[in-house]
């Protein structure tokens, strides 16, 4: 019998802390991608935070935490604390390249510009999926991390239509979710959209780049000039229908991702230039000015395993699995959904779970108990309650401690037996 074989579909940072959990695990692991390159959303984001996942993610010793020390390694600003966690800010014109790097140094063979349409099936059994081209990929077990973003019809839906975003799919082809491919329905949809203006930073005044370099922490806080600051900027959201949250307020946040990333993305250009230091801003990206870059959620139906319903050997993670998925949930959830799938090709029965007294199950579980993005920033519900539970202590010792508890410390870098 030849090695057992774990096939990740979608390259984004899930599908590669998947991929590597897979080889970690010692078997076969193929990461196929629609794209011609890694990362997928994640030259748009930038900003590393949840800090206690984060470092129990590590702790796992999975593909997680090759994926966070690679995204670490490209740290711009040393980490700060940000409300109460420290988080990171790093170089994203960096992580095409450091996925590509990370993965192939762990032993995944990637395929790229291979978009998957199809698969193969008996029962509740995936054998092969079905690319673009016609060829098959067999596996034992498969990982759907297709994210939520996209394709052309969602963004038409759900937003202003497509407007050429970094999902690139009138070159690649829309996504397309194993799961919905392997006739398991996704749970009913909501939309979610991402508030952010990307800026190139030749193009903002002298003072206001050299401020916002001189920040120690890497975040600067904006002053919306007077007249603005009580302005409805979510009334230049074409979409009535489907009403965005996101407005200026007296200030806002900004970062250098090295692009000048501002936190909202309903100003139009006109305004935008009448605000001090903005005043010859040029945008580069061309989703966000309009807020017409869709996620629409809550994606594949799944078990605490990441298994999804009704199908044996499929596991999903990241964007795929939830509607609350940072970073950082989308690479332990890479993780899960890897080494579970990894165990199921092996044939064990017995699969892992996070519990609630890890940052990490307590995301993955209260958080999908009707929370929603907008309860994350301290001071909402879902952090008083894990302040509650003492899931904020950040000394290191202690979250040791906490995953030695739980019988996951070191879990995913050993072949499971
Ligand atoms: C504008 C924006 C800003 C953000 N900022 C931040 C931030 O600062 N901090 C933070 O923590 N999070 C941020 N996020 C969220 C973060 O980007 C996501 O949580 C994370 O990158 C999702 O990773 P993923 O792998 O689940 O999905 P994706 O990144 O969407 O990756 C999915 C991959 O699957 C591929 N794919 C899809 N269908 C197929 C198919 N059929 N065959 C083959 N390949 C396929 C796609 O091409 C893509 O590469 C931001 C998101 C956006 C959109």
């Amino acid at each position: 019998m030849g090695a057992k074989r774990v096939i990740v579909v979608g390259g984004g940072v899930a599908g590669c802390s998947a991929a590597i959990a897979v080889a970690k695990a010692g078997l076969e692991s193929v990461l196929v991608e629609r794209m011609d390159t890694l990362s997928g959303t994640g030259p748009l984001t930038g900003h590393l935070v949840q800090y206690v996942a984060r470092m129990e993610t590590k702790l796992l010793d999975g593909g997680g935490k090759e994926v966070i020390e690679a995204l670490e390694g490209l740290s711009i600003f040393p980490q700060r604390e940000f409300g109460h966690q420290v988080s990171c800010i790093f170089d994203t014109t960096k992580i095409e390249k450091a996925m590509l790097t990370t993965v192939e140094k762990a032993g995944v063979e990637v395929i790229l510009r291979s978009r998957v349409v199809g698969v193969e099936k008996e029962g509740n059994k995936i054998h092969r999926v079905v690319l673009e081209n016609g060829a098959r990929l067999e596996g034992d077990a498969f990982v759907d991390a297709t994210g939520s973003t996209g394709g052309i019809p969602v963004c038409a839906e759900w937003g202003v239509g497509c407007v050429g975003c970094s999902q690139k799919c009138t070159v690649f082809g829309d996504r397309v979710g194993l799961s919905e491919a392997a006739g398991v329905p996704d749970l009913p949809k909501t939309a979610s959209y991402y508030v952010c203006t990307y800026i190139h930073p030749s193009s903002i005044a002298p003072w206001l780049l050299r401020s916002i370099q001189e920040e120690e922490s890497g975040y600067f806080y904006y002053q919306v000039p007077e007249p603005w600051q009580n302005h409805d900027f979510t009334s230049y959201w074409p979409r009535k229908d489907r009403p965005v949250k996101n407005n200026l307020g007296r200030e806002r946040l900004i970062y250098l991702m090295p692009f000048v990333k501002l936190f909202v993305s309903t100003i139009p250009m006109d305004i935008l230039h009448q605000f001090p230091g903005f005043e010859d801003a040029y945008v580069i990206s061309p989703m966000a000015q309009t807020g017409n870059c869709v996620k629409t959620s809550p994606g594949a139906p799944h078990d605490e395993t990441m298994r999804v319903l009704g199908l044996a050997n499929l596991f999903c993670s990241g964007l795929r699995s939830g509607d609350f998925s940072s970073l950082v949930e989308s690479i332990y959830t890479g993780d899960l959904a890897g080494h579970n799938a990894a165990r199921t090709a092996l044939g064990i029965t017995e699969l892992v779970t996070f519990p609630k007294t890890t940052m990490m199950g307590f995301f993955l579980w209260e958080i999908k108990k009707g929370y929603s993005l907008s309860d994350y920033p301290p001071g909402s519900p879902v952090d008083r309650r894990y302040l509650d539970v003492g899931l904020d202590v950040m000394e290191p010792d202690r979250i040791h401690e906490r995953m030695n508890r739980v019988g996951l410390l070191g879990l995913f870098g050993q072949r499971p037996i």
